[in-house]
């Protein structure tokens, strides 16, 4: 960001005082420090910065002045149905899984009503589902019903799942790794349920949708959480968290259009295309970027991120282990918590390190990421230990 004086930019001549960026930027906490415990997202791959830096101008709303985006959207679309167990699968590029589930959510509930559904319609979801479902069910009127879960991680019941399903029921939500615990819900349970009783099954994959198929392959106890359970209608993945992209990279992916496609709008201009998302002017530079860190990654890139994370996942749990600290859990994904208060964050947070609280299980969250070093994770338990935690 020093780029701006060189650029010619007068910021002298600005009407207030500004401070330079660097001033500003200067309390942020970096990536490569090893103070970063907290974060579900990481510094983007070099690749696909320098890729989204160079197609900024890309507007993914514009199909017609950049067909480039529509071409790459659809090659991820293919390669995260591939991943899923249906390179058939269709899907668009979002924001985030926040707008994916929106889009899941809304399209379902125009699938119901078409079917004859009265009333408020509901989404049955665990205790592990995600706060974006908070935010969707106030846009779209949605009624939310929380289906029975594990206390230690949140992971739902499909029996109490099953018991819950009415005429009003517009949906199911599978989460896929929940944020607060990493627990993966059992989405091949979930998708008897949903095909026994012809409710669709959406997969809120968001954290877990690029680490579950190569750590199933690595000889985790996961289920497989894609299109091959027949249940499963829609799918929410997000590049910008364990696929290393760029901010902003959700993919939401699908059996059929019918299910994602309840936003239809047409534009007011000729030649150019429908939109399905709800955002309008969207990031092509991050499209373009996913793109090209998928074609540089490959399945085979993916599986060895996979396994590093699962390797310093290995290296925290034994560390702590060793220093006498009990889990709140086996940890499933890449969120491995303690029980503690909410001070421990505090504490640590003045020695300059970063995890957070879930303030609804009572846990000392750590995410494990890619820009951690073994030895960064030592001096988290280092801290840990120090501070009388564990
Ligand atoms: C991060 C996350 C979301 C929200 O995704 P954004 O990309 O932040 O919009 C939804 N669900 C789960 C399980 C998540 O981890």
């Amino acid at each position: 960001m020093s780029g701006t004086r060189d650029m010619g930019m007068d910021i002298s001549s600005r009407p207030v005082e500004w401070a330079s960026l660097s001033e500003i930027t200067a309390s942020d906490v970096s990536f490569e420090g090893g103070a970063i415990f907290n974060s579900i997202c990481t510094r983007p791959h070099p690749l696909a910065a320098q890729v989204m830096a160079d197609n900024l101008h890309l507007n993914a709303g514009d199909g017609r002045l950049f067909p480039s985006v529509a071409r790459c959207e659809s090659e991820i679309t293919n390669f995260l149905g591939g991943l899923m167990g249906l390179p058939r699968a269709v899907g668009m590029c979002t924001s985030g899984a926040t707008e994916a589930n929106l889009i899941a959510v809304h399209s379902a509930i125009e699938n119901w009503r078409r079917k004859g559904g009265q009333g408020r319609p509901q989404v049955i979801l665990g205790r592990g589902g995600h706060f974006s479902f908070d935010k969707i069910s106030v846009l779209l009127g949605v009624e939310l019903v929380l289906a029975w879960s594990d206390i230690d991680t949140l992971k739902v019941d499909p029996e109490s799942v099953s018991e819950l399903i009415s005429p009003r029921t517009a949906l199911i939500v599978a989460t896929a790794g929940s944020s607060e615990t990493g627990a993966v819900d059992d989405v091949e349970w979930l998708s008897r349920v949903a095909l026994s009783k012809g409710v669709p099954l959406h997969v809120d994959a968001a954290s877990g949708g690029l680490l579950i198929p190569f750590l199933r392959d690595l000889g985790g106890a996961l289920p497989d959480i894609g299109f091959r359970n027949d249940g499963v209608t829609t799918i929410a993945i997000d590049p910008h968290k364990f696929g290393s992209a760029p901010i902003p990279s959700g993919h939401l992916v699908a059996r059929e259009w019918t299910w994602i496609e309840g936003l239809r709008t047409e534009s007011h201009y000729q030649g150019t295309a429908r939109h399905l998302t709800f955002l309008g002017t969207r990031s092509g530079g991050s499209i373009l970027a996913t793109y090209a860190l998928f074609g540089h990654l490959g399945e085979k890139g993916l599986r060895g991120m996979a396994e590093q994370l699962k390797a310093l996942r290995s290296h925290l749990v034994d560390r702590l282990r060793k220093a006498g600290a009990t889990l709140a859990y086996v940890p499933e994904l890449m969120v491995v918590a303690l029980k503690a208060d909410s001070d421990a964050v505090k504490v640590l947070e003045r020695r300059g390190i970063f995890t957070s609280y879930a303030k609804r299980l009572g846990y000392l969250r750590i995410v494990v990421q890619l820009h951690m070093s073994e030895g960064q994770v030592d001096g988290l338990v280092d801290a840990l230990l120090m501070e009388g935690i564990v």
